[in-house]
């Protein structure tokens, strides 16, 4: 058997209880070391054979799994934040089935949202955004025209764009070619819920000096949004005029 395992953002409690599990139990372990933090590894068993993926090949990573499967073993897969998103594991996923090899997918806290929490910021508030986009400047992997950042800019909601720290500048450029104004607040995260995590914040004016000056260069989360340090107005949810389910209007 075959367990897919979000790791979550870095923090090692920031796993799934499930998850953990799973790699206490692991006989092999294929982790994506150029993002997962190794001190999640502390709690596999010390006769655990860890593989990291960032120096394998699919091939290669389907050949360990394969003769993990072979040997009654079980793998756990390890992939940062949530494993759907950006995880590159459809391709693993249709490999094994297609080898008939047994697998489930658990899932993970992702950046998108640990970036939320060390900006103690809702990305949902109401009558500014109720909708989170999630996204990314084309690099290795083209991002499809329709779903360009200045397309996508249009609907002014909140955005987080994923692997495209590098190409900030251009992000920038791209948001404002969509559509938001200058000023439109901006934050980026960098290496959220890690003990070395660094906030920028400014607006799409002033972002690019702000990153040089504070050398944020990697694993970072873009996050554009008017819910960033807006005035919004109260949800409905905890209104007293407001019933729902659980609760009567007091007034
Ligand atoms: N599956 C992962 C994303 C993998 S793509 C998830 O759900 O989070 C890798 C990108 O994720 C990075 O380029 C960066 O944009 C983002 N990322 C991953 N971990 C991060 C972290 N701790 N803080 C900020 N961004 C992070």
């Amino acid at each position: 058997m075959v367990h897919i395992v979000g790791a979550g953002p870095g923090d090692p409690e920031l796993i799934t209880v499930k998850g953990r599990r799973y790699l206490e139990e692991a006989d092999v372990v294929i982790y994506a070391g150029s993002l997962v933090n190794p001190a999640l590894l502390a709690v596999c068993r010390e006769d655990a054979v860890i593989h990291n993926s960032a120096k394998m090949t699919l091939d290669e990573v389907i050949a360990v799994i394969e003769e993990a499967e072979a040997a009654g073993k079980m793998t756990v897969r390890l992939h940062t934040g949530d494993p759907a998103i950006y995880g590159a594991i459809q391709e693993q996923m249709d490999a094994m089935a297609k080898k008939g090899i047994a697998y489930d997918v658990v899932p993970g806290v992702s950046s998108f949202l640990a970036a939320a929490a060390a900006l103690r910021q809702e990305y949902t508030l109401p009558g500014i955004s109720q909708t989170v986009i999630i996204t990314r400047q084309p690099g290795r992997t083209p991002v499809p025209e329709r779903e360009q950042l200045r397309a996508l800019a249009a609907h002014q909601s909140t955005m987080c764009i994923f692997l495209s720290i590098t190409m900030l500048e251009t992000v920038v450029a791209e948001l404002i070619a969509g559509g938001y104004a200058e000023d439109t607040p901006i934050a980026i995260v960098q290496k959220a819920s890690w003990p070395e995590q660094k906030i920028v914040r400014g607006t799409l004016a002033t972002i690019v000096a702000k990153v040089e000056g504070a050398q944020i260069d990697r694993t970072a989360m873009i996050v554009v949004s008017h819910c960033l340090g807006a005035d919004y107005e109260l949800s409905r949810l905890y209104a007293p005029e407001f019933s729902h389910m659980f609760r009567k209007a007091s007034r």
